[in-house]
Parts: structure tokens; sequence; C-alpha cells
């Protein structure tokens, strides 16, 4: 039977540095994707359709919601985003990791419908270094900087009820943090949500057995 992949959840406040770890990550590890979400702002400067986002208006996102289309969806900063359910597990079927670049509400989300996705919070040393990575960044504008920081400090009070956080000061030692969580999430005895429950009782009896 083909090895189903793992979900691989990261989330930090704008300007946190996700999309930048993410992206090395997928450069380095041929084994993970990342899912393209649907959203109702509109693109950047650079950014294309289908590439970065599936981008479309409010009233297509309601119909995609209606038919149960998400996996999870939130709205940030004044916009909706949502993960596409198939189009993810269609990748997980291929046997190809998921990786989820999404916000918090969206990542608590998604660990209530699969308890085994693995949850990481990229948290940025400092308030200022992030406000001075938004700047940094020049695709927001003042006002644009300001909400999302006001939006962090909720963001990284989520941090706790991750399964991993990882602190993005330099670079290099934070894509290698994640990169080794998710081969510690490949390797994972994972039952599937069904089983879980005798699974648990069998571990626990198990251990009662051999330990004194
Ligand atoms: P997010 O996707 O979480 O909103 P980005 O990946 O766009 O954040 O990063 C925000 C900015 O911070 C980018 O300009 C990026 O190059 C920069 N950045 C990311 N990580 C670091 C780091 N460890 N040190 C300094 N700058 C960083
Ligand atoms: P941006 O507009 O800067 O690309 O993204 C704003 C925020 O929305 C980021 O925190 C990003 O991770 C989050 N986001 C992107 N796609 C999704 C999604 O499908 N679901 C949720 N819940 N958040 C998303």
């Amino acid at each position: 039977m083909k090895r189903q992949g793992v979900l691989i959840v990261v989330s930090s406040p704008s300007g946190g540095g996700k999309t930048t770890i993410c992206e090395q990550l997928l450069k380095q590890d041929r084994n993970l994707v990342r899912s393209i979400s649907v959203t109702t702002r509109e693109p950047r400067g650079c950014e294309s359709q289908g590439r970065d986002y599936y981008y479309m208006d409010m009233l297509k996102f309601r119909q995609l919601k209606k038919q149960a289309a998400f996996l999870e969806w939130a709205q940030v900063h004044g916009h909706c985003y949502g993960t596409l359910r198939q189009a993810v597990a269609k990748e997980q079927q291929r046997g190809k990791d998921v990786l989820l670049v999404i916000d918090v509400q969206g990542g608590m989300a998604v660990k209530k419908k699969d308890p085994r996705a693995a949850l990481i919070f990229v948290q940025p040393p400092t308030l200022k270094a992030l406000q001075s990575r938004l700047q940094g960044r020049g695709t927001d504008g003042q006002d644009t900087i300001r909400k999302r920081l006001q939006n962090a400090r909720w963001e990284m009070s989520c941090a706790q009820y991750y399964d991993y956080v990882v602190v993005n000061e330099y670079l290099p030692k934070a894509v290698e943090q994640v990169q080794a969580i998710i081969t510690a999430e490949r390797l994972r005895v994972m039952p599937t949500p069904k089983s879980r429950e005798r699974w648990d009782k069998n571990r626990r009896d198990a251990i009662n057995r051999v330990s004194t």
C-alpha cells in the first residue's frame, strides 16, 4: 500500500518568515508540496493566479464554502482564505507531504479535523524584529503593517497550542529545524483517527505489561 503523505501546517504572524522558510524547504525536499489556497484578496505585484493563490471574488468563495470544498477557511486581515480539501487529499494519496502555510485559526481548524496534522509555529525573535521585517519586505503600507502587528500579539499567544515552536532568528537554523520536524513527522507511528482509541489503549496496556 502506498504511504499516505503527512500534513504539515506552518503558521506565523505576517512577516514572521513562514513563506521564506517554506520556499527553501520546497527547493530542498522533493517529497514536499505546498497547498495553494483560495483567497478573496487582490494579487500583489509579482504574484500570479494558481501559483501563489487562486484569486476569486466573495461570491465564488461562498459557493465553495457551501459545497464544503474547504478543509479549513478563515478571515485574515479582512480577506477570506481557504484550503481546498480535495487538492490536499489528492497529494497525500500520491504519497506527498503537504505544507499548509496558513494562519493560526486555520491551523487549529486543521488540527480539529485531523489530529495527525503537525502544527509548527514560526516565531519572530521579537515584535521589533517583526516590524522591521514587515517594513523591509516592502509589500505593505504603514496602515496594513500596523494592523498586522496588532494581530501578531494574538497570533503569538496561540503558539502554545501548536505542536512545535521554531524561533526564526537566523534563517538557516530555522529552516534546518523545520526540516528536522518534518523528517520526524514522517517517521511517526500514526494510527488512523478511527483506530486511535484502540491504539492508545493497546499502547497503555503494553506499557503496563512491560514496566515495573
Ligand atoms: P511571512 O510569509 O510569514 O509573512 P516572509 O517570509 O514574507 O513572512 O518574511 C518577511 C520578511 O522577512 C521577508 O522580507 C524575508 O526576506 C524576511 N526574513 C525572513 N526570515 C528572516 C530572518 N531570519 N532574518 C531576517 N529577515 C528574514
Ligand atoms: P497574505 O495575504 O499575506 O498572503 O496572507 C495573509 C495570511 O493569510 C497569512 O497568515 C497566511 O498564512 C494566511 N493564509 C493564506 N492562505 C490561507 C488559508 O488557506 N487558510 C488560512 N486560514 N489562512 C491562510
